[in-house]
């Protein structure tokens, strides 16, 4: 069995030290971040990454991002930034924003998939800060979850899929956002985010930078399609009941369309949705799984995961999901959604 440390009041000393001696001799640990919870190794050790490979069956082609806990490990591991990837790091840094910078050819291969970029963040999570530090080393993390899994957002989710897969479990709680680091990528002075997340268009817009959204955010990609960041190709986040996401017009069309889903569709159907659609929706027939306020996006980005994570235990015929505004954090909720949906769209 892996070992579990309680970090949730907080870090102790003694155990931190146990979890660098484990990052510094290969192992694999499982910590929080702000964002989700990752599965970490020393991204300079290849035997070490592999394993992370190994243990959430990761196709090798799609690379880890490498978390660090200071700037000197910036220019330790990368050829440098530019004056705008500065001013994202000078803003956001700490915070979910990954960057995809060259790199030195100092990582593990499996890090980057061969490829002459690595993505690169400084979590804003002291846990995930102090196990760098203490590490002395850069951290290669993907979420936690077995690959095609929604990522993990609290240890109980993930707990069963990982355990003995890893050496340590460290347990703080539930992490703060619940989707992973907005990607970007700097192109002919244009930011391009290959991944949404919390640091959204309108958050980089708003330092005075040129941004957008890469073609791929809301769209399939077709086989040999040639895609800016590999994890776009995969499978991701579906349960395997079938989910049908309500894109969203007005609340007013929205609703009107689930009604009529229901009535053509005689089935048991469930349905994640608002916290004010709730008692709307029992009473014309559905089971519901309430996502949050409907203006409060951080609390569906938080809950979002874990309650995709929990449609195949209602054994439903089919679940319905509320979709949200595309602004924000909304474009990123809608880019898991639509991908946990299959694309299936009503
Ligand atoms: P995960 O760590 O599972 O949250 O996924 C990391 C995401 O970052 C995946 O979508 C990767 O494809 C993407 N990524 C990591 N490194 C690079 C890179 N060098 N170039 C483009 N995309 C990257
Ligand atoms: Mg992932």
């Amino acid at each position: 069995m892996s070992i579990v440390y309680d970090f949730k009041e907080n870090i102790k000393k003694d155990d931190l030290d146990g979890i660098s001696n484990i990052i510094n001799s290969g192992g694999l640990v499982v910590f929080p971040t702000e964002t989700v919870y990752g599965i970490g190794a020393d991204a300079t050790n290849s035997n070490a990454v592999k394993k992370i490979f190994i243990a959430k069956g990761r196709p090798q082609d799609n690379p880890l991002i490498v978390h660090i806990s200071n700037l000197e490990m910036l220019d330790k591991y990368t050829c440098g930034i530019n004056s705008i990837e500065k001013k994202l790091i000078d803003n956001f840094w700490p915070g979910p924003l990954t960057i995809i910078v060259k790199s030195k050819n100092n990582l593990s291969t499996y890090v980057t998939a061969g490829l002459d970029t690595v993505g690169v963040r400084m979590p804003d999570n002291d846990i995930a800060l102090n196990i760098i530090e203490a590490s002395k080393r850069p951290i290669a993390a993907p979420s936690a979850n077995i690959s095609g899994k929604p990522s993990g957002t609290n240890l109980s989710d993930i707990f069963e899929e990982l355990n003995n897969k890893v050496d340590v479990f460290v347990d703080g709680g539930n992490t703060n956002i619940g989707i992973e680091s907005t990607v970007v990528k700097v192109e002919n002075g244009v930011v391009n985010i290959l991944r949404p997340g919390k640091i959204s268009l309108e958050d980089i817009k708003n330092i005075g930078l040129n941004v957008k959204l890469d073609k791929h955010i809301f769209k399939d990609v077709k086989d040999g399609e040639k895609v800016e960041s590999p994890g776009m190709k995969h499978r991701h986040y579906a349960p395997s009941t079938k989910a049908i996401l309500v894109d969203f017009d007005s609340d007013k069309i929205m609703l009107d369309k689930i009604k009529e889903y229901k009535e053509k569709n005689d089935k048991n159907i469930g349905i994640i949705c608002y916290k004010e659609h709730e008692e709307y929706l029992k009473s014309i027939g559905f089971k519901t799984i309430v996502m949050g306020g409907k203006n409060d996006l951080l609390e569906i980005s938080r809950n979002i995961f874990s309650l995709i994570r929990s449609i195949d235990k209602y054994k439903f015929d089919e679940c319905l999901i509320e979709g949200v505004k595309k602004q924000y954090i909304g474009t990123a909720i809608m880019n898991r959604l639509i991908r946990a949906c299959g694309y299936n769209i009503l």
